[in-house]
């Protein structure tokens, strides 16, 4: 656990979160700040600060995110319609919390290109 990462502490239970799905490995909760009518952030629970921090050891994790990406999707009701999955990496890429964190955004039709 990194200290003053805010997602490290939801994680660990620290600071509040509406948790949707949590394994030992990952852990997907509501997005405070809602940019479709389903968005939810799916992370390690180990601290990564970036996409660009990943390992091959990582490979089986990021794996299992999209798996678990797709089975909210479903279990939310908006695979069938379309989703988005989006990881923003560094600053010009949109990254804000420097804990890696995936983007799970559905319920409307997204634009492209983005923003
Ligand atoms: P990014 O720009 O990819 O780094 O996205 C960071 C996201 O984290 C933003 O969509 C924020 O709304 C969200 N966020 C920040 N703090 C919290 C929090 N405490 N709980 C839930 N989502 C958060
Ligand atoms: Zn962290």
């Amino acid at each position: 656990m990194a200290a003053d990462c805010i997602f490290c502490k939801i994680a660990a239970g620290e600071i509040p979160a509406t948790i949707r799905y949590e394994d030992p490995e990952i852990i997907a909760f509501e997005d405070l700040q809602p940019q479709a009518p389903h968005h939810l952030l799916i992370i390690p629970r180990k601290h990564i600060r970036t996409a660009l921090d990943l390992t091959t050891a990582d490979n089986a994790m990021i794996g299992h995110i999209y798996q678990v990406a797709g089975k909210l999707a479903n279990d939310l009701g908006f695979a069938a319609d379309g989703f988005r999955v989006v990881n923003n990496c560094n600053e010009a890429g949109g990254q804000v919390v420097w804990h890696l964190h995936f983007h799970l955004l559905g319920g409307r039709d997204m634009n492209w290109p983005p923003g």
